[in-house]
């Protein structure tokens, strides 16, 4: 599956590179569930606890017609369909030229390693967290998430940490560093989104006059719209999370821009509205 479109100068591609399911209570575990109920109906909602959600993994690919620039290079090549939608679209890893790394979880860098031509591009701030102090990093990691993942769960996503890190240390002069809000192609600029992780970051696409805001795993469900205090299974920092939130919904309500999270469901593009102050959910 993948899907194309227009963004001013530039193409899209969404390539969807996994598809999971897991009940709403699920994506939320530490959520007080009459909270959640009560929101569920005053928005109405056609949702219950046990209602299974659609958990997509998307990676987005944008052509600027002298560069290919993924953002994000997905799960490790076993765990996902990535490589298969590239090649779909009728493109081999070798012809990435630069991949943007919004945040190092194992379903966002796992796949690095099969981009060889590419530029792997980070905010410095991103880079020492994974090169400076690994170990009191997956330390933290595993403290945040004790209790939350079941613990077999958290020992493999401790390890797959602790192997990106060696990954992102071995890229050597692959590597290029930014500042936020500095240029890394036309348009094409970081921007800070911490709470997610520390170094989550969202990504904004600028040509001819047309917007895109890659929101990255910033927020994924409508009912975040209202309450950004609603937090998922695997958000780190609930508090930085909902400042997040509600800057990327103004601006992006404020910019009509086209918003692409990395686990909406495919094709992974909406818009936010504003009515009567409420945000909207427009896919
Ligand atoms: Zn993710």
């Amino acid at each position: 599956m993948h899907h194309n479109f227009k963004l001013g100068n530039y193409t899209g591609t969404v390539l969807n590179d996994f598809a999971r399911r897991r009940t709403l209570k699920a994506s939320f575990p530490r959520l007080d569930e009459a909270e959640l109920l009560k929101e569920i109906e005053l928005g109405g909602y056609d949702l219950t606890l046990d209602t299974e959600m659609e958990l997509h993994g998307n990676v987005l690919l944008i052509d600027t017609g002298e560069q290919k620039i993924m953002i994000d290079a997905g799960l490790p090549p076993a765990g996902g369909q990535l490589l298969q939608r590239l090649e779909g679209a009728g493109l081999a890893p070798s012809d990435i030229d630069m991949v943007l790394v919004t945040h190092g979880d194992g379903d966002h860098i796992g796949g690095l390693a099969n981009y060889t031509n590419a530029k792997i591009v980070m905010p410095t701030n991103s880079y020492k967290l994974w090169t400076e102090d690994t170990a009191g990093m997956i330390e933290e990691f595993i403290k945040l998430f004790r209790g939350v993942v079941p613990d077999g769960e958290l020992e493999n996503m401790a390890a797959g940490r602790a192997k990106y890190a060696e990954v992102i240390q071995n890229l050597g002069d692959r590597v290029v560093l930014v500042e936020m809000g500095e240029e890394v192609a036309p348009g094409i600029k970081f921007q800070a989104a911490a709470g997610h992780r520390r170094d989550h970051t969202a990504v904004i696409i600028e040509s001819n006059g047309e917007t895109l805001m890659h929101v990255a795993d910033a927020f994924r469900h409508p009912l975040q719209l209202k309450r950004h205090d609603f937090y998922g299974l695997f958000d780190s920092y609930p508090e930085q999370l909902a400042e997040t939130m509600a800057n990327l919904l103004a601006q992006a309500a404020e910019t009509n821009a086209l918003v692409f999270g990395a686990h909406f469901e495919f094709p992974a593009l909406i818009r936010i509205g504003k009515e009567d102050g409420a945000y909207k959910w427009i896919v």
